[in-house]
């Protein structure tokens, strides 16, 4: 069965090119990156010339990129050492709708004594910004906010909120997992200290990310131990990843292009359609600016999941608006915080595009999709 791929925000697919560059790694170039030999050297090379073009996609300087396991340990490392560098400081500030990978590590803080405000948001997913001055202060130790939003695509006021973290002198983080290789992400004359970025969410392979701390800027490291990383993240480099890590974000530059393009067409040409052959459904936080890529719509009356079945069944895979983790019915925090009602939150399902999905899949999608929902309508006990 053909895979029609719609799950673009959870991971993407490993383009050709990465996949090519990893490869030697794995086998004839094994070399330890840290050794004396000309063997690990060259492992070495590829490694620094993986952190260029890192740096380069972002307006980063090649010093300024910490290389670690996935978005999840970046996001980590990043609360974890604004609170080692300020331990005067009491107070994280984040959003509600931020990823499992900021909210786990504000919890814990939380748990330990930290006071934690996590900034709400409309229902078109945006921050109030009134808000965010009135609690960052002088006790911040950090503000997080993520560029885009995941299950939403949402685009937050980054740049706004780093402002009023500088004003307290507090450390400002920002999780762009999902802006990386989807819209520009230019660090030059920003006020973000730490941002997180993870290779499978463009077209690289999992288990790789970045940490980028401006220079100047203070870090703890999480992982302690070797001199990798110039002592800001001990461990073997996963150097195959990193390769392939490097080879997205080069390809990244012109991803950006065409998501700003034909992929935001085929999204809104996708959404357009649903809404129109659908009855009772909605979009949710549809506001601009937003993800080219995202759509999340919400269906009365029936379940995201039975949806998902569904469309699964004919081979096109999708995410609903229950926690990520599966198995889990938990329903969305995002959509939650956006006040979209608990029932429309569990009939909600999320479709993210990439550059490679095509304008046929899409139109199978718009064909399959508003009679699968009837038919799980005429099956619900909610009827309509
Ligand atoms: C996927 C994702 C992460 C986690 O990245 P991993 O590399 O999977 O750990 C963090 N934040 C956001 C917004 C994400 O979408």
């Amino acid at each position: 069965m053909k895979v029609i791929y719609l799950d673009n925000n959870a991971t993407t697919r490993t383009a050709d090119e990465v996949v090519a560059e990893m490869l030697p790694y794995f086998t004839e170039r094994y070399g330890n990156p840290s050794s004396m030999h000309y063997f690990g050297g060259e492992v070495a090379k590829a490694i620094e010339q993986a952190r260029e073009r890192v740096a380069a996609l972002i307006g980063a300087d090649p010093r300024e990129i910490v290389l670690t396991g996935c978005g999840s340990e970046s996001d980590n490392a990043a609360i974890r050492s604004a609170v080692d560098l300020l331990p005067e400081r009491k107070k994280i500030v984040t959003s509600r709708i931020e990823h499992p990978a900021i909210l786990g590590p504000a919890r814990y803080f939380e748990d330990r004594g930290y006071e934690v405000t996590y900034l709400g948001v409309d229902s078109d997913g945006r921050l109030d910004l009134a808000e965010a001055a009135a609690v960052i202060d002088d006790n911040t130790a950090i503000v997080s906010v993520m560029w885009a939003n995941n299950e939403t695509g949402t685009i937050l006021p980054v740049e706004e909120i780093g402002r009023l973290a500088k004003e307290h002198g507090a450390l400002f983080h920002c999780d762009a997992v999902q802006a990386a290789g989807k819209v520009p992400v230019d660090l030059r004359n920003s006020t973000i200290d730490y941002l997180s970025m993870s290779a499978h969410k463009f077209h690289g392979p999992k288990g790789v990310g970045v940490l980028y701390i401006r220079r100047g800027t203070p870090f703890a490291p999480f992982l302690i131990g070797g001199h990798q990383e110039h002592n800001r993240r001990a461990g073997t480099e996963n150097a195959a990843s990193i390769v392939g890590l490097g080879k997205a974000a080069e390809l990244a530059h012109g991803y950006v292009e065409v998501e700003q393009t034909q992929v935001r067409a085929l999204r809104d040409r996708m959404e357009s359609a649903l809404l129109a052959n659908c009855r009772d459904a909605h979009r949710n936080a549809a506001a601009e600016p937003r993800l080219p890529n995202t759509s999340s719509i919400s269906f009365d009356y029936i379940e995201g999941e039975s949806v998902l079945l569904s469309l699964s069944d004919l081979g096109i895979c999708a995410s609903s608006g229950s926690a990520c983790t599966s198995g889990s019915l938990e329903p969305s925090h995002v959509l939650r915080a956006l006040g979209v009602p608990f029932t429309r939150v569990h009939g909600s399902l999320r479709l993210s595009l990439s550059v490679f999905t095509t304008g046929e899949e899409i139109d199978f999608v718009v064909e399959q999709l508003p009679p699968i929902v009837e038919r799980l309508r005429a099956l619900s006990p909610f009827g309509h």
